[in-house]
């Protein structure tokens, strides 16, 4: 079957995302035809959230430097939406390249990237360009134009609560604030797009809180909302991010390493860079694992934000991440969700070995092997202290393996439920 992710990805584009204004609009829109149960919300600016405010909304209708001599256009945002400092304000004015130069952003050891910068809270405006095209703008001077609004408007995110047959959450966040770069935030949206649509295809156990929000701001406006319900419910959650190459894996761990999200990632990760929660830290994990929420809460990424030479920068784009990529990290992701489904606690109904020749259960040839048999194994240490993950890596095996045998020991009579 064809991934129809990287499709998303490319029709996501263009859309002019910022932490508020029509690209975050237009984001949502599409994804609610991927998702029609997906539910929006609107917060209106000004509105405070624990020690933040809500901004005003933040609209471009062009953007651009023009060579006033000649009129040429030299950077355009129609080109890429990078060129413009997200949040810049207005300003149209004919300026010398010493007066334009402050307002100038580029990599000079990149000559190639435009650099991604923003400025949400101070205002101020400027251009983000290749250290190319910065040195090839000449001398002036330049008509420079931002027409841009910053208006008492809406923060926008997407919400969507699958109930399953128990009130533990798993909640699954990603990031909707990104405009034109691949690998940071729009790989994570269109994965978790594509879990929230495999999730309502499934009968469930646990029920699924899924968000495309705003980084920070949004975040923190979901938090100051329901904090008390999530608090109470979420057992486990992922923030998806950097999740559309293929070079690599990389595991952020929560604050204490240890919660059943971090578990679960452990479980399944093989061969993942660990990173540290104290030092490289960077999305939605900041907000959820801080102090009076803590919320169990880690990430598996592919190459993670701030260790890659491309990050926030227009070289993050299409062809960094690969179909290959994000259908593996759908799958990991996946794996991790159906562990969590199944990591229910199993405790031996009978004292001693079970005779597992009459259920069927032994092929009734002792040999070293069979003694290593998974059955016996399960049977040998499901003393109802342990989940599934615990029992698993116990055991050293896979824990949908073991969530297999134990089932069928269940059937058998042998085992129950805690
Ligand atoms: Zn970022």
């Amino acid at each position: 079957m064809h991934d129809p992710m990287h499709d998303w990805c490319k029709e996501m584009w263009d859309f002019p995302r910022s932490i508020t204004g029509e690209g975050v609009r237009q984001t949502l829109s599409y994804l609610t035809n991927l998702v029609p149960e997906l539910v929006t919300h609107s917060v209106p600016s000004g509105t405070e959230a624990f020690d933040w405010t809500v901004p005003p909304e933040w609209n471009v209708v062009e953007a651009f430097i023009d060579d006033n001599n000649n009129g040429d256009r030299l950077i355009d945002s129609y080109d890429n939406g990078l060129h413009l400092l997200g949040y810049s304000t207005p300003i149209n004015a004919i300026m010398t390249r010493e007066e334009l130069e402050p307002h100038l952003y580029s990599i000079p050891e990149q000559p190639d990237a435009i650099p991604y910068i923003t400025s949400y809270y101070k205002p101020r405006w400027g251009f983000c360009v290749t250290q190319k095209q910065r040195d090839a703008l000449g001398d002036g001077p330049f008509h420079v134009v931002v027409d841009s609004t910053l208006k008492p408007g809406h923060l926008n995110y997407g919400e969507l609560i699958i109930p399953g047959t128990n009130t533990d959450e798993v909640l699954l966040s990603c990031y909707i604030c990104h405009p034109q770069m691949a690998n940071d935030s729009l790989s994570g949206v269109v994965v978790t797009a594509s879990l929230a649509r495999w999730l309502l295809s499934e009968p469930r156990r646990l029920t699924y809180r899924i968000l495309f929000i705003p980084e920070t701001i949004g975040s923190i406006c979901y938090l100051s909302k329901h904090l008390d319900e999530m608090k109470q419910n979420t057992i486990a959650g992922f923030v998806l991010t950097c999740v559309g190459d293929d070079k690599k894996w990389s595991y952020l761990p929560s604050p204490s390493g240890a919660t059943l999200a971090d578990r679960v990632a452990l479980h399944v990760l093989k061969n993942a860079e660990t990173l540290s929660y104290l030092t490289d830290r960077g999305s939605d994990e900041r907000q959820y694992c801080s102090p009076g929420v803590g919320l169990p809460v880690c990430s598996i990424m592919r190459s993670a934000y701030a260790h890659y030479p491309e990050y926030h920068t227009s070289l993050d784009n299409l062809d960094f991440i690969s179909q290959k990529g994000l259908s593996e990290s759908f799958d990991t992701y996946k794996h991790c969700l159906r562990i969590l489904e199944a990591n229910e606690t199993w405790e031996m109904i009978q004292p001693c070995e079970p005779f597992l020749t009459k259920h069927n259960l032994h092929s009734g040839v002792t040999t070293a092997e069979s003694r290593a048999d998974l059955f016996l194994n399960v049977s040998a240490y499901a003393d109802g202290t342990m989940d599934l993950m615990e029992l698993s890596n116990v055991i050293g095996a896979n824990a949908l393996q073991v969530d297999a045998v134990a089932r069928s020991l269940f059937h058998n009579g042998i085992l129950k439920k805690r």
